[in-house]
């Protein structure tokens, strides 16, 4: 017989969202007339728009026809769209030979394990966006599942109320694998350039690479924020940069995405990092849909930013409204804290003297409304909910009503 990979084995039981699905359908089934509406995934909810829509539509038709077809592309992406990225997104910042475009951030994340392999240690924001971690412990890269949560072999970086949701570095070894998400899923923090100065600054002091997930940058509207890592001086021999067209234009059914891998980012022998990456995503990748890079190109032009930028707004827009309802007297009465700076599609609420999961059942009963539980986002995520605003107006607008009838 074939063994078990052992990072599998080491992986705990059931990956967040999938646990949160089982809680809600058990709560169908038992009240088959609850209308339940979900501020739980961060999966969008509008239309693409007519001009991204159109321009994947006229490539389709060209595809099928002699002269439009086409069938594999570059590996790296075309290069139109790695010039468009480049110009539009890292003016001065990067090149468009240091853009390479993927199926999605999630998948490059993945890809990103296979580059590291099991020998490096990683440091990842607690509380964050599950995959970093569970990943890591397929490809070996940690040890086993402790029972406080989290795991053996991972560095935690506590991101709390105490610290404004920045982590102390210090607690980082040098040569450390750090992942670090702004804005924050979960938490909605967008982190500061002075904050993220310190980091590239760690970072580079201490021999250790970054893995900045920007996948919510275009939800960033204070102008002070940076929206790349690449902002920050220095930043290209210590950072990779993931993002993603998915809460941008909402292509999470689409699938298109890109990482930045700068020419000067090196390993310990010299070896470009860049070098390595154009080999996995030659080797483990075959090209993005070709039809996804033509929507990912009209979404960067001026038509696709302004309608991509109205789509961010209607969801910022509902977090606004989310905001209020858990700012209101039932909540403040009872100690609720709500963080939200209005630079993410995400709240973050704490809730005094509640464990998640509690917390996270009560307002499924009394308001049929599906959250995140925090404790699902790493150790530090204890006591708090994430508030998604991904969805209809109408259904926010109805969440709200229930949520501010609910006794806490
Ligand atoms: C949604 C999300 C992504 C995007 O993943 P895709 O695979 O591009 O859809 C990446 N990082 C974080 C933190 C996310 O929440």
């Amino acid at each position: 017989m074939i063994e078990r990979n052992k990072g599998f084995a080491n992986l705990s039981a059931g990956y967040l969202f999938p646990e949160v699905a089982k809680r809600r359908r058990d709560y169908q089934a038992a009240h088959p007339d609850a209308q339940i509406i979900s501020l739980g995934v961060g999966n969008t909810t509008e239309p693409l728009t007519p001009h991204i829509t159109q321009a994947m539509e006229d490539y389709v038709r060209g595809l099928g026809t002699v002269e439009g077809y086409s069938g594999y592309g570059d590996d790296y992406g075309l290069s139109e769209l790695r010039e468009k990225i480049a110009a539009v997104l890292y003016p001065g910042m990067a090149s468009p030979d240091e853009i390479f475009i993927s199926d999605g951030a999630k998948c490059d994340i993945a890809r990103i394990q296979t580059l590291f392999g099991p020998g490096t240690p990683i440091a990842v924001q607690d509380p964050a966006y599950p995959v970093y971690v569970d990943g890591s412990v397929i490809v070996g890269a940690t040890g086993k599942a402790r029972s406080q949560g989290g795991y053996d072999g991972v560095t935690y970086m506590p991101c709390t109320a105490e610290n404004k949701f920045f982590p102390d570095l210090s607690v980082v070894k040098p040569g450390t694998l750090i992942y670090f998400c702004s804005p924050n899923n979960p938490t909605g923090v967008a982190s500061t350039k002075e904050q993220l100065k310190k980091l590239v600054d760690f970072a580079n002091e201490n021999g250790c690479i970054i893995i900045y997930d920007a996948a919510y940058y275009a939800f960033i509207r204070d102008q002070k924020l940076p929206r790349t890592i690449y902002e920050i001086s220095d930043a290209q021999k210590c950072a990779i940069e993931i993002n993603s067209f998915s809460k941008l234009a909402g292509f999470t059914g689409v699938r298109l995405g890109w990482s930045v891998v700068p020419s000067k980012l090196a390993f310990a022998d010299g070896t470009s990092v860049r070098q390595d990456w154009c080999r996995v995503m030659a080797t483990l990748f075959n090209g993005a849909s070709s039809i996804a890079q033509r929507g990912g190109l009209a979404a960067l032009d001026s038509k696709g930013i302004a309608e991509t930028t109205a789509l961010v707004d209607y969801y910022l827009e509902n977090a606004a409204l989310i905001r209020k309802a858990l700012t209101a007297q039932n909540f403040a009465a009872a100690g609720v804290t709500v963080y939200y700076t209005g630079d993410s599609p995400y709240l973050w609420g704490y809730f005094p003297g509640w464990k998640s999961w509690d917390i996270f059942d009560k307002i499924l009963d009394e308001c049929r409304v599906v959250t995140t539980p925090g404790s699902g986002f790493g150790p530090a995520g204890e006591g708090y909910l994430r508030f998604s605003s991904f969805g209809h107006r109408k259904d926010v607008e109805e969440a709200c009503v229930r949520l501010s009838k609910l006794g806490l």
